[in-house]
C-alpha cells in the first residue's frame, strides 16, 4: 500500500550516532575495543532515578528503583580503566575526536563553535556508571542537499558511547558490560523536514557517508546507531531509538506511520462502540480454579509454581485487541508488551486470539462469566505472581485507556523486520548540567581554517573519481561509495594487481550476501581482507574460492588466511601440476580437438574448471589451454 505522505503530513528528524576510531577514549587512554571474554572486574550497582528539567522522575526509572533494580557492570582491564568505572575523574578531551568532528561539521556547512563546553546529561537507564552522560557541541546550524533538497543539520555534538547491556534482567539485576563506555561518538541531529520513508534513509544514508569520509569511524554492526523521530498530526512524536542499519530506516518509518494510522482508526472505533474513559475499570479477578485442569503448558507450569492467574474485562474492546496495526503488531502485542515490561510477566492473554495455546472454548466460556463479560468486551489474563500479575494488568488497563485518545507518547526499539516493540514511556526533557571536571576547550580561528583547508573530498566527488579511477560502473561504485570498506577498497586495489571490479564485488554483493546468510562477516578485519587479495595476487588463491575463504575467517576467529586455504584444502596447485592435469585432459579429448579444432576450446575450459573445483586461476588455466591445443593442432 503506497500511501499518499504528504497528505498525511509526516515529518521525521534523525540522530545519527557514529563511533569514531581515534585509538583512545574519549576521555582516558582505554583501548576502544569490546571483549568477548568472561571479565576480569564486576561490580554491582544500584539504579538511582533522576529529575528531569521539570523536576520530574522519569517514571519508568522511578518504577524500577522501587523494584530495586541493581545493576551489574562488567569490565576488563585493556578496555577500561577507573574513570569508566567512576572512581577516578575524567581526562582530558581527546582532541583526535574534536577534530574529527569539527571535520565532518565543516562537511556539512556547519559553524564550529569558538568554545567547547562538555555538559552531563542525565540517563536513567544504568547505561551510564555516572548517571549521566558526557556530550558537547561541537558545531551548529548546518545543511546538507540530499537530491534536490536541503536538509539543515542542528547539530553536531561529540559524546561518550554509553555501556552495553548484555542480555535481559535476571531477576532484579540488568548487565552492562563497560568496555563501550567512553568510546567517542559523533552526533548529527538534522531539522524534523523529512517528508518521506525513502526520504529519511537517503538523509541517512548521505550523512553516513560525509562521516565515513572522515576516514576515522569505527565499521561493524553496532558502530552507527541512529534515533528516528517520527509524527503524523493527530498522531504522537514517537522515537525509535538505536536502529543499527541504515537500508531499515525506510522501511522502520513506513511501518510507524501504518502504526499510528491505525491507532487513530481504533480511537475513531472505540468512538462510535461509545466506550469512556470511567468504563476500562481496573476490576482484576482472581481466576485460577477455572484452570486448574487447563491443558495451557504456560498456564499449568505457573499453577504449578503456586502463581495465579488474574483475569479482567476490557468493555467493548472485542475485536479490537486483533486489530492489525503494522506486520506482526497488533493492539494485543501492545498491551502485551507493557505487561511485559511493568509486569515482567511472560506475556498476555486475551480473548481475540483464543481458544489458542491449549486454552478451551469452555474454560474461554467460564472466563467471560466470571468477569461478567458481555458480547462485545474483550477478556484479558495473565498468570504470574500476585504482584507481578497486578501491575502486568495494570499496564494493560493504562494501555487501553490510552487507546481513547489515539497514539501514545513513548519510546520504540527496532526489531530487525523494520517493526517495532514498545521500550519505554517517552522520558521528559534530559537534564543537562555542566561537567565541572573537564575546563572549556578553545578552537581558534586558524585551527577551524586549518581543519577547512584540508577536508576529505565529498562523496559526490569521491563517486566521481571511484567510475573513472577504478573503472567501476555506476552501481558497483555507489556500493563502494557506501559501504564501511569504501577505503579499504582503495588500499586493496592499489596494493594488489586484482581487477578493482572484483574486489569491490567482494566487499559489497558478496559481503551482503554472506550476511544474509547470517556470516558473521563484521568479523574479518582489514589485515585479512588484504592478505586475502595478496594471495589472489600471488596465485596463491582464486578468485572463486574468496567467499569460501570469507566464510572460514568469519567463523574462526584470530586465524591467518594461510589457514583458511589449508584448511578448506584450497592450496592452489603449482603450474607445474596443472599443466600436467591439462595435457591429460586433452591427450583424452584428442578425437574432438582434432574434429573442432579452436572450437572445442569452451568444452574443455569446462572439464578442467570442473575438475580443480575452484582451486586454480581460470585465466591461467585458459592460457595453458589454448597453448596446448594449438601444440595438438600443429603436431597433426
Ligand atoms: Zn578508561
Amino acid at each position: 500500500m503506497e500511501l499518499d505522505y504528504d497528505k498525511i503530513g509526516l515529518k521525521v528528524g534523525l540522530e545519527i550516532h557514529q563511533q569514531l576510531n581515534t585509538g583512545t577514549k574519549l576521555f582516558c587512554d582505554c583501548k576502544p575495543a569490546l571483549f568477548k571474554e568472561e571479565p576480569e572486574i564486576t561490580f554491582l550497582r544500584r539504579l538511582r532515578p533522576t529529575q528531569s528539567e521539570l523536576g520530574q522522575i522519569d517514571p519508568a526509572a522511578f518504577f524500577e528503583f522501587q523494584k530495586g533494580v541493581k545493576i551489574l557492570y562488567e569490565a576488563d582491564s585493556k578496555s577500561s580503566c577507573l574513570v569508566e568505572m567512576d572512581e577516578e575523574p575524567p581526562h582530558t578531551i581527546n582532541l583526535d575526536a574534536v577534530k574529527t568532528v569539527i571535520t565532518a561539521a565543516l562537511m556539512m556547512n556547519a559553524k564550529p563553535v569558538s568554545e567547547i563546553h562538555v555538559m552531563r546529561k542525565t540517563v536513567i537507564d544504568g547505561s551510564n556508571t555516572t548517571g549521566f552522560q558526557r556530550t558537547c557541541a561541537i558545531a551548529l546550524d548546518g545543511q546538507i542537499k540530499v537530491g534536490e533538497k536541503i536538509i539543515p543539520i542542528q547539530h553536531a555534538s561529540l559524546e561518550e558511547d554509553a555501556a552495553r547491556k548484555t542480555g535481559e534482567k535476571e531477576g532484579n539485576v540488568i548487565k552492562y558490560r563497560i568496555d563501550r563506555l567512553g568510546i567517542p561518538l559523533i552526533e548529527v541531529a538534522t531539522g524534523p523536514v523529512i517528508k518521506t520513508p525513502k526520504e529519511a534513509e537517503e538523509v541517512a544514508l548521505t550523512i553516513g557517508r560525509i562521516l565515513r569520509a572522515t576516514g576515522k569511524v569505527i565499521r561493524g554492526l553496532g558502530s552507527i546507531r541512529q534515533d528516528v523521530n517520527i509524527s503524523i498530526p493527530n498522531g504522537a512524536l514517537i522515537e525509535i531509538k538505536g536502529l543499527q542499519e541504515l537500508e531499515l530506516v525506510s522501511l522502520v518509518v513506513e511501518y510507524e506511520v501504518q502504526r499510528q494510522l491505525k491507532l487513530i482508526e481504533i480511537r475513531e472505533e472505540l468512538k462510535k462502540r461509545n466506550v469512556k474513559e470511567e468504563q476500562i475499570e481496573e476490576r482484576f479477578l482472581d481466576v485460577t480454579t477455572i484452570f486448574e485442569k487447563t491443558t495451557c503448558k504456560v498456564i499449568q507450569k505457573a499453577l504449578e509454581k503456586k502463581k495465579q492467574v488474574l483475569a479482567a474485562k476490557l468493555i467493548k474492546f472485542k475485536g479490537l485487541l486483533s486489530f492489525e496495526l503494522s506486520p506482526q503488531l497488533r493492539l494485543g502485542t501492545e498491551m502485551a508488551d507493557r505487561a511485559r515490561f511493568w509486569g515482567r510477566v511472560g506475556g498476555l492473554f486475551h480473548t481475540d486470539e483464543l481458544p489458542a495455546y491449549g486454552i478451551t472454548e469452555q474454560e474461554i466460556e467460564e472466563l467471560r462469566k466470571e468477569v461478567g463479560a458481555e458480547k462485545d468486551d474483550a477478556v484479558v489474563f495473565v498468570a504470574d505472581t500476585p504482584e507481578n500479575t497486578q501491575d502486568a494488568l495494570k499496564a494493560v488497563f493504562e494501555r487501553a485507556r490510552e487507546s481513547l485518545k489515539g497514539v501514545p507518547q513513548e519510546t520504540r526499539a527496532p526489531n530487525p523486520d523494520g517493526t517495532t516493540k514498545y521500550m519505554r514511556p517517552r522520558p521528559g526533557a534530559a537534564r543537562m548540567y555542566p561537567e565541572t571536571d573537564i575546563p572549556p576547550l578553545q578552537i581558534t580561528k586558524d585551527e577551524i581554517e586549518n581543519i577547512r583547508s584540508h577536508l576529505p573530498e565529498l562523496p559526490e566527488q569521491k563517486l566521481d573519481r571511484l567510475r573513472k579511477e577504478y573503472k567501476l560502473n555506476e552501481k558497483l561504485a555507489r556500493q563502494i561509495l557506501n559501504s564501511e570498506y569504501s577505503e579499504l577498497f582503495e588500499v586493496i586495489v592499489k596494493e594488489s594487481n586484482v581487477s578493482p571490479t572484483i574486489v569491490a564485488a567482494l566487499m559489497t554483493e558478496t559481503v551482503k550476501a554472506l550476511q544474509r546468510d547470517s556470516v558473521p562477516v563484521e568479523n574479518i578485519t582489514d589485515n585479512q581482507l588484504r592478505d586475502m587479495f595478496k594471495f589472489v595476487s600471488e596465485g596463491k588463491l582464486t578468485k572463486e574460492a574468496l567467499p569460501d575463504v570469507v566464510t572460514w575467517l568469519c567463523k574462526n576467529e584470530d586465524k591467518t588466511v594461510r589457514e583458511a586455504t589449508e584448511a578448506l584444502g584450497l592450496r592452489s596447485i603449482s603450474t607445474g601440476d596443472l599443466e600436467k592435469s591439462i595435457a591429460q585432459i586433452v591427450e583424452k579429448n584428442r578425437d574432438l580437438i582434432k574434429k573442432r579444432g579452436d572450437e572445442s576450446f569452451g568444452a574443455l575450459m569446462g572439464i578442467v574448471m570442473s575438475d580443480m573445483r575452484g582451486k586454480v586461476n581460470a585465466e591461467i588455466v585458459s592460457k595453458i589451454l589454448r597453448e596446448k591445443i594449438k601444440e595438438l593442432a600443429s603436431q597433426e
